[in-house]
């Protein structure tokens, strides 16, 4: 379930953003689409296995710009984008 994106002036000023993300680990497959796509480079495979065994995709930190391009991205819509900070 994603609560936010896409919504109203996301493709507006989009470069200047930043946000943050929210990864359901639990029902993340490990397919990493969402991290090939990351212009940011902020997701990476978790250290630890999900219930299923899988090494899901978490946030690596700051550097978010809320491109959507993960949320766009992922099969099973396990992410949510957060728009933190927008442009001015
Ligand atoms: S694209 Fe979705 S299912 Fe694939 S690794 Fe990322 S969060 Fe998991
Ligand atoms: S919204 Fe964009 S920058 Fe943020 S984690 Fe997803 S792909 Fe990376």
């Amino acid at each position: 379930m994603c609560n936010l994106y896409p919504a109203a002036g996301v493709l507006h000023n989009r470069m200047a953003k930043k946000g943050r993300i929210e990864i359901d680990g639990e029902k993340c497959k490990g397919c990493y689409l969402c991290i090939s796509v990351c212009p940011a480079k902020v997701i990476e495979p978790a250290e630890i296995p999900n219930k299923q065994g899988v090494f899901a995709a978490r946030a690596a930190g700051g550097g978010c710009v809320a491109c959507g391009s993960c949320y766009v991205m992922c099969p099973d819509i396990c992410i949510t984008v957060f728009e933190t900070e927008g442009a001015s």
